[in-house]
């Protein structure tokens, strides 16, 4: 099994926080970056014994730049420079040096030249029994293409010169990755993961600020991992991220989603390669769809909520023996209102107010779930949370909530409530159709790569969301019969504005959850008969949209008698309809899709701005 390494670039911090969070993370290797060392104020010695304690092998120092091809009196100058560089790595018990391919003016190009000046590096290496890596920059000025650097190192012909394989520098610019199998495994001395998203955007800048874990980007990683398992690689799968939000975010967090990342891509390629991994991962739970979902409130709050939910038709189906919790039924829609004053539900209210503490998710299997949950490094919870304190298996998810799994054996999570017998009419709302979260954007690449890495949920393309406050990027991952969809908010919005409505409305958490119907027209009729109120939408969106879409007059005078909004995509349709926000946290809404997948991105910055005016204080200025 190839050691799982991180280079300290990756993370946030100064080196022994960075290291610490490496090792808890459960990585067994780093390669340090030289500048993280020169900021710290400790020796390489200090630093080595530092790793040997967290037990984290140091499997590279890097990076050496400009090194081949230099005219004299640099290409001297060059070889005492990396001596001294020899020096520091035995100082820090590391063999292997990270040589990237020349970015100098300066350089003079020739596979020959650099070919002799790699040799003699090796010799000098050798005699003390370390190692030089070339790794061609996507950048470099005369190598940009790790075939090249590979005729060098071929060239060179010695045993202390390999060559460093990239994924990033291979696979943005778009090289081909079947040549890597005629080079030699064992003359492959590191191989370096990044993915990135897709990017209109010079190749430098995508990676200096762009990069991303496996599986958070659009490269196919999996392809060049592939091939590099065709060589008989067997080093260290080295996690080399330049990332701003990385750089700003915890180091823990990273290094937790670097290590989950790694542990993906190892699962994904072990059908072909089993040797990549040490045991399989449980598979992929097959999730049906929502259980239910629980509100933790007080009691005051529960009376409004249930007001609110008795509005939209729900009725009350359950009241627990012995608790304050209530349950609240239409078709499939299962919802928990909580308002105990002691246990998760209530300490989540405390220091989140209002909103959903819970999800409980349909699975057909909640034991292979919680394996999988994990061996992928979710925080899990196994005291009795469900909803009166049953024992339901459970992680942490987004903002402080939690993720239930019910299979068969939780199907009784209502054990302990009483019927309460109603007599409302036929259900308008059929089902769960999609539960949005917000985030803050830094914290989104995390999400996405526990919702896919544990579930069975795949993501749809990002969008972006024209907020005028702010930027709004929108993540949805759903899984194949579609009876699971979330949609990921992460907005910057929080730090750019001070505005409290942005900074708490987009705080972690279910912003609102979407329900399914038959007919808009009919449940809206319905609701309001018992009092439901929608979210006022300006006359000029109708305007809009009867141009847009050629609407005949007449749905166009009911969808705005009744705030529904419009969205078509290619012949399919889509009508949503939101509810005021609940207490400035979350709010519902009701959707009717015919032959439409997607979530009314284009309707969402009219939708933000009619609930900017509704939340915002007097005293601020209307948009
Ligand atoms: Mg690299
Ligand atoms: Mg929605």
């Amino acid at each position: 099994m190839s050691k799982r390494s991180i280079a300290t670039v990756s993370l946030s911090g100064a080196l022994d926080e960075k290291l610490r969070a490496i090792a808890s993370a459960g990585f067994d290797a780093v390669e340090i970056f030289e500048n993280d060392l020169l900021s710290f104020g400790a020796s390489p010695r200090q630093v080595a014994l530092l790793c040997k304690d967290l037990n984290l092998d140091i499997c590279a120092f890097q990076p050496f730049r400009d090194f081949e091809g230099m005219p004299e009196p640099q290409r001297s100058r060059n070889f005492a420079r990396a001596e001294r560089k020899f020096d520091l790595m035995q100082e820090l018990g590391t063999d292997l040096l990270l040589i990237c391919s020349n970015v100098s003016p300066a350089s003079l190009g020739g596979v020959d030249r650099a070919a002799d000046d790699f040799r003699e590096l090796g010799e000098r290496a050798a005699k003390r029994s370390l190692r030089v890596g070339y790794e061609a920059l996507a950048w470099g000025r005369h190598v940009n293409d790790y075939r090249d650097a590979w005729e060098i190192v071929r060239r060179a012909d010695h045993p202390a010169i390999g060559i460093i394989l990239d994924s990033f520098h291979a696979l943005a610019p778009g090289f081909p990755v079947r040549a890597m199998a005629s080079i030699p495994g064992d003359k492959i001395f590191l191989v370096q993961l990044a993915d990135a998203p897709k990017l209109e955007l010079d190749i430098l800048s995508w990676s200096r600020h762009f990069r991303s874990f496996p599986g958070q980007g659009d490269l196919p990683v999996g392809e060049f991992m592939a091939a590099v398992a065709a060589t008989g690689y067997a080093g260290p799968l080295s996690l080399e991220i330049f990332n701003d939000q990385f750089r700003a975010g915890s180091a823990a967090q990273t290094a937790v989603d670097g290590l989950r990342s790694l542990i993906l891509l190892e699962d994904q390629l072990a059908p072909d390669w089993p040797k990549l991994i040490s045991e399989p991962l449980a598979s992929k739970a097959k999730s049906r769809g929502t259980g239910f979902i629980e509100f933790a409130v007080n009691e005051t709050k529960a009376g409004e909520l249930g007001h609110l939910l008795a509005q939209l038709g729900f009725r009350r189906s359950g009241k627990h023996r012995s608790k304050a919790v209530e349950r609240w039924s239409q078709g499939k829609v299962e919802l928990v209102i909580n308002s105990e004053t002691d246990g998760f539900a209530h300490s989540h209210y405390v220091t989140h107010g209002p909103g959903v503490c819970a999800i409980a998710l349909d699975v057909d299997n909640a034991g292979l779930a919680m394996q999988r949950a994990e061996t992928l490094k979710a925080r899990t919870f196994y005291q009795p949370v469900g909803p009166g304190e049953l024992e339901i298996p459970a992680i942490h998810g987004v903002g402080g909530s939690l993720l239930y799994f019910l299979d068969q054996a939780g199907k009784n999570w209502d054990t302990d409530f009483e019927q309460v017998p109603s007599d409302a009419g036929a259900d308008a709302l059929l089902a769960v159709d999609h539960i949005a979260q917000s985030m803050p954007y830094d914290e989104m690449l995390s999400w996405l790569l526990f919702y896919t890495g544990i579930l069975d949920l795949k993501r749809l393309p990002q969008m972006e969301i024209a907020d005028p406050r702010g930027l709004v990027q929108s993540q949805a991952v759903i899984n194949g019969d579609q009876s699971l969809r979330f949609v990921l908010n992460g907005s910057s919005a929080n730090r750019t504005l001070p505005a409290r409505f942005i900074s708490e409305f987009f705080g972690s958490g279910v912003q609102h959850i979407a329900f399914t119907c038959r007919d808009i027209f009919a449940a809206v009729a319905e609701m309001r008969k018992r009092g439901a109120d929608f979210l006022d939408i300006p006359d000029n969106y109708y305007d809009d949209i009867e141009a847009k879409y050629d609407l005949a007059p007449d749905l166009v005078a009911q969808l705005r008698a009744n705030h529904i909004l419009y969205d078509r995509e290619g012949d399919g349709e889509f009508f949503q309809v939101y509810t005021h926000i609940f207490d400035e946290r979350f709010f519902f809404e009701i959707v009717e899709r015919r032959d439409y997948q997607g979530f009314g991105a284009a309707n969402a910055g009219i939708r933000l701005a009619a609930q900017a005016r509704e939340v915002r204080p007097a005293s601020m200025p209307r948009v």
